[in-house]
């Protein structure tokens, strides 16, 4: 008898901590283009040569409750429409601006509260200004190395310039940082690609959890042939960070979305329609 009333207890403890949580949904966007005509560029043992692939540039709208946080911000609005240049080993190209997008779907873009970013790199970066009350968080290795002079590979610090002149509110996050405090949204440490790298855990209750990977690969191949770019900022790290998200994947059942993975992001429904 103590044992059932124990047991019902537990049960409707659980539910209404289930019914108080708030709501999270995610939105896939899309950010961009990437024609890379030199796949090797992603290799530092010479895989992958004469190979070519379209990487896409996704980033994401997550809402919890009434608050909402753009992970990653895409291509610069300046490369809207921008033929893809067939000579570059990389050549991007934005069809769609980030506002444009959370238009169709009633999100003002002064509603975004939050901006999490992976890396520092223009292709995750690019239309943050566009948020400019937005509260920035970044790993603090990341923006130190923004810092420094010159630049680092990949980055271009005037596209954080409300942040990094003082004008906008910056988290600077060193390991995990849990969002919201519920465990919902956590961002996860996962140097290599670059000192303060992160990827991105999201905990869906009908989709389940979905970990979002940063640059930390950019198409899956690269998990199961160990491939490093050689512009990573440091190889074991990288190795480790991809280990770690392979195994809380496994661990969570959770669905890992290579961000610049076009079949990757297929995982998710299509934009305008949410992940609940
Ligand atoms: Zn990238």
């Amino acid at each position: 008898m103590f044992r059932n009333f124990i047991l019902a207890a537990a049960i409707a403890g659980t539910a209404t901590i289930a019914d108080a949580a708030p709501q999270v949904e995610l939105w896939r966007l899309d950010c961009g283009r990437i024609a890379v005509n030199d796949l090797s560029v992603f290799s530092d043992t010479f895989a992958y040569a004469r190979e070519k692939k379209t990487l896409t540039d996704s980033c994401y709208v997550i809402r919890h409750g009434a608050d909402y946080m753009l992970w990653d911000t895409g291509l610069p609005a300046a490369l809207l429409g921008k033929p893809l240049a067939p000579g570059e080993v990389l050549a991007p190209t934005l069809d769609r601006t980030v506002p444009d997008q959370l238009k169709e779907i009633a999100i003002k873009p002064e509603a975004i509260r939050l901006i999490g970013i992976s890396h520092y790199h223009f292709d995750h970066v690019g239309q943050a200004a566009d948020f400019p009350k937005a509260r920035l968080m970044i790993g603090k290795t990341d923006l130190e190395a923004l810092k420094a002079s010159p630049a680092p590979f990949g980055a271009d610090p005037s596209l954080l310039t409300p942040w990094l002149s003082g004008g906008a509110p910056l988290d600077t996050v060193e390991g995990d940082k849990d969002v919201f405090g519920d465990g919902s949204v956590v961002m996860l440490s996962a140097p290599g690609h670059t000192p303060g790298s992160h990827a991105l855990l999201v905990r869906l209750a009908e989709k389940g959890p979905v970990l979002l990977s940063g640059d930390v690969a950019h198409f899956e191949k690269q998990f199961e042939t160990g491939g490093i770019p050689p512009f990573n900022t440091n190889r074991a790290e990288s190795l480790a960070s991809m280990a770690r998200l392979q195994a809380m994947a496994r661990t969570l059942g959770a669905t890992l979305v290579v961000q610049h993975d076009a079949d990757d992001i297929a995982k998710l429904p299509a934009f305008p329609t949410s992940a609940k």
